[in-house]
Formats: C-alpha cells, sequence, structure tokens
C-alpha cells in the first residue's frame, strides 16, 4: 500500500511540478485482529522532497460498508442497498461468471441504472447472476470520506509535531514495545507497554506509555495465568 500512495503522489508531484506531494490509498477485506468482520485499511502519505522526507498515517476503519451481493435480474436486493448505503454510496455491476470486462459498471447511484446494469451483466455471465459490488472509490463512497477526514486530521496534527532533535515536521509514532505486565503475577504480556515516536529525518527516538493510560494486563493476556 505504501508503495502505491508514494507512486500516487510522485505521478502528481511530476504533473504540477511541485516538490510537495500527498496521496492516499485504501484496502479492503477481513479485519486484521478479528477476521469475520470487513475493514478498511486506509493510508495517508506526504511527500516533501525540499526536505527530503516522507511522513505518513494510517488506520483501520472498522466503519465500512465493504460488501458483494449475487443475485438473479428481478430478484429483490433491498436490505443489501440500505445496509451498503445506496443511493448515497455507489455500486459496481459485474457478470457473476465469465468476462467481466464485457458488461462492468461502475459508480452506481441510481436506481434504473442499477436495474439495466444488472440485467446485463446477467446476460452475459454463465450462471445467469449478477455481482453487485460496494464501490470503494472515495469519491463514491461517503463512509470512506470519513475514514479519510480522520486520517487527514491525524496527518496534519503530525505535520504540526516538529522533532525535537532536528526540528523536521512529522514527528509521531513508528511503533511500539510489548510487555505490559500482568496485573496479577507481574509477568510481560504482548500487550503495548509503550509507543515509541519517531522522525522522518533523523534517527532520534522517544518513547511514551500508553495512550489509554493502561497500567497492567489484564489476567486473560497473561501467558502464565492463562496459558
Ligand atoms: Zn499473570
Ligand atoms: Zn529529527
Amino acid at each position: 500500500m505504501l508503495d502505491v500512495a508514494l507512486r500516487k503522489a510522485r505521478l502528481g508531484m511530476s504533473a504540477a511540478g511541485v516538490p510537495l506531494g500527498l496521496a492516499s490509498e485504501g484496502s479492503f477485506g477481513p479485519h486484521p485482529a478479528i477476521p469475520y468482520i470487513p475493514a478498511g485499511m486506509e493510508l495517508l502519505v506526504f511527500v516533501d522532497d525540499e526536505r527530503g522526507i516522507v511522513v505518513t498515517e494510517s488506520l483501520v476503519a472498522e466503519k465500512t460498508n465493504y460488501d458483494h451481493l449475487v443475485i438473479l435480474p428481478g430478484a429483490a436486493s433491498e436490505a443489501f442497498l440500505q445496509r451498503i448505503g445506496f443511493p448515497t454510496h455507489g455500486l459496481i455491476v459485474r457478470p457473476n461468471e465469465g468476462e467481466v470486462a464485457s458488461a462492468l459498471a461502475k459508480g452506481i447511484v441510481d436506481p434504473d441504472r442499477l436495474r439495466r446494469a444488472i440485467e446485463a451483466a446477467a446476460a452475459v455471465s454463465s450462471d445467469g447472476r449478477a455481482r453487485m459490488e460496494t464501490d470503494m472509490r472515495a469519491h463514491f463512497n461517503p463512509t470512506r470520506m470519513e475514514s479519510l477526514a480522520i486520517l487527514a486530521e491525524r496527518l496534519a496534527q503530525r505535520l504540526a509535531r516538529q522533532c525535537p532533535a532536528c526540528g523536521a515536521p512529522g514527528f509521531g509514532r513508528t511503533g511500539s514495545r510489548a510487555g505490559l505486565v500482568c496485573e496479577d503475577c507481574g509477568a510481560p504480556t504482548e500487550l503495548v507497554l509503550a509507543e515509541i515516536l519517531g522522525c522522518p529525518a533523523c534517527d532520534y527516538t522517544e518513547e511514551r506509555s500508553r495512550g489509554d493510560g493502561l497500567q497492567r494486563a489484564p489476567v486473560q493476556h497473561c501467558p502464565l495465568c492463562n496459558p
């Protein structure tokens, strides 16, 4: 995702002839920690070729309409359409089987166009069905716009923070260190003990305690008390 976002930013920079670039990249699928719910992975990247730095922020969006439905023409789909937020959220329709490109329609936000796209896709699918997918492109997906707005705010705040050592913008969280101790026996657990802050321009790092103030790990996370 980082490579794709960097390529997008650099394309824009070379097209506009400017040394600063901003780009986003999203991917959608099972939640990385809770695989049975869908999630969006969103990345925002800022490139500054004058300072020679790249600053990134990312988030896992648990609020997403990422979904699909395979249907026969004329079959009821109101529950699906309501759940994914049609028509404020766009849809992609394609044949369920066979040559996808032969009847692919994107950015559908109108019920008549949706009906025609389902008929056209089902007609060329070997099983007579069409596949509706949520259009995850940000300009057709207000839920994604919300995630990107949160991410943009985080990136702006990060760019406003200067490195205490060299003064470069973009000082912020770069990782974490596990080892929060068990509330019962004091053994280290896999839970985060400290967050690591870093600079995009130099090697300076700082550690700070968890943002949520948790001092001890609940016993269910302990490898000794709850193996
Ligand atoms: Zn323990
Ligand atoms: Zn620095």
